[in-house]
């Protein structure tokens, strides 16, 4: 797959990022004797004070939540701002690792550089091993044009469900576009990929998987109630519901599914649930989902084909029905069969051939595959600009 046009909505990203980034006065920390849900509080309200993109219910309107502690030296939890109950709002949370010190409470959300470095000095009662490993687990993958999830959508494989949302932000209409909604089938919402999962609400789970990507899933009822659990892919999570207890609105069942990664929302533009590569519109709420050729618009419903491979490809012929497989790396090669677009195709190592042109853009690139044939990578949907297994 060649060169991916897609226009990073990261500046509001940014923006949040950079405001949590900021020092916290020594005077809003807490005396090592005070309670931990007071401090964390106290840092909340800070963030809600910095970031006028947070629309809080109220200025006491957050709930923390400290689900492991050492004495009163170490804590882990969530921390959470309650949004209102209307459109276009969402809760915003944030894992903590807090530690005593003399001078108070030194606490550490999930979206600073201080929180890997203070999970990892934690006892094991507080931060487990699994914990330590993911939350060092931060890569620069998704800036080098690698947008391989691994996952599929959040939901059973082979059924198909609505998009009844198309890409938009976690908070409705902000930025990064990280969000579409989903509804449909038997309801069930399915992590999307293995991870370690918490419940940063009463109907809002997320799960932080490899790579630096992590799936929210929001309005759930039934959720399940996990405080930093393994869970496979295809783990129960919740049913698609009307939840709304930490804030926003939905006006029907569905899931409010999310994407981040390196612990900040990213758009979902070019990433791939379930072999659907996922396109915004020209608004929030619109846009598409491809696979191959084939192509969703909100409304429709996506078959759920379940997870790409990271050495695999979808077939994308731009609108044919099959490509050409070839004996080597070029149309002079012998024709050695087809494949249907649509197809998943299986990548051992790549070479330089012939040039192509397709839904993707232009590349010499070929691809061997397992059967021993070839095919261009420009009719290939992979995830990455280059090679995803090497040269051969
Ligand atoms: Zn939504």
């Amino acid at each position: 797959m060649p060169r991916l046009r897609i226009a990073l909505g990261v500046a509001a990203a940014s923006l949040l990022s950079a405001s949590l980034l900021t020092a916290i006065p020594a005077a809003a920390q807490a005396a090592p004797s005070a309670d931990v849900t007071t401090a964390v509080t106290e840092k909340l309200l800070q963030q809600v004070s910095a970031n006028p993109t947070l629309r809080t219910a109220g200025k006491s309107d957050t709930r923390v939540s400290v689900t492991r502690h050492a004495g009163q030296r170490w804590a882990f939890g969530t921390a959470v701002v309650i949004a209102p109950h209307q459109e276009d709002a969402y809760p915003a949370g944030w894992l903590f690792v807090a530690r005593a010190q003399e001078r108070g409470w030194r606490i550490a959300f999930d979206s600073e550089p201080a929180f890997s470095d203070l999970a990892a000095a934690a006892p094991e009662g507080v931060v487990s091993e699994r914990e330590k490993q993911v939350f060092t687990a931060v890569t620069p993958m998704y800036a080098n044009g690698d947008y391989r999830t691994g996952m599929r959508l959040p939901y059973g494989i082979g059924q198909s469900w609505y998009l009844t949302g198309g890409p938009h932000g976690w908070g409705g209409s902000d930025t990064p576009w990280s969000s579409i909604d989903l509804s449909g089938g038997d309801q069930r919402v399915l992590a999307a990929r293995g991870g370690t999962a918490y419940t940063m609400c009463r109907g809002w789970i997320r799960v932080i998987h490899d790579r630096g990507y992590a799936t929210d899933y929001y309005h759930l009822w039934n959720s399940i109630s996990v405080n930093g659990a393994g869970v496979g892919e295809g783990a129960y999570l919740g049913d698609t519901g009307t939840d709304v207890t930490c804030g926003g609105a939905a006006s029907g069942r569905h899931v409010h599914f999310a994407l981040r990664q390196n612990n900040a929302y990213v758009p979902m533009h070019g990433h791939n649930f379930g072999k659907w590569v996922i396109i915004p519109g020209g608004s929030t709420y619109q846009g598409y989902a491809l696979h191959g050729s084939a192509q969703v618009n909100v409304g429709g419903a996506l078959y759920n084909y379940g997870t790409l491979g990271f050495t695999q490809g979808v077939v994308d012929t731009n609108g044919g029905t099959t490509l050409n497989k070839r004996s080597g790396p070029g149309t002079g090669y012998a024709i050695a069969g087809s494949v249907a677009d649509g197809a998943t195709v299986n990548i051992t190592c790549s070479a330089n051939g012939t040039t192509h042109s397709g839904r993707w853009g232009t590349t010499a690139l070929w691809n061997k595959l397992t059967d021993g044939t070839w095919v261009s990578d420009a009719y290939l949907w992979t995830g990455v600009t280059g090679t995803v297994n090497g040269y051969c």
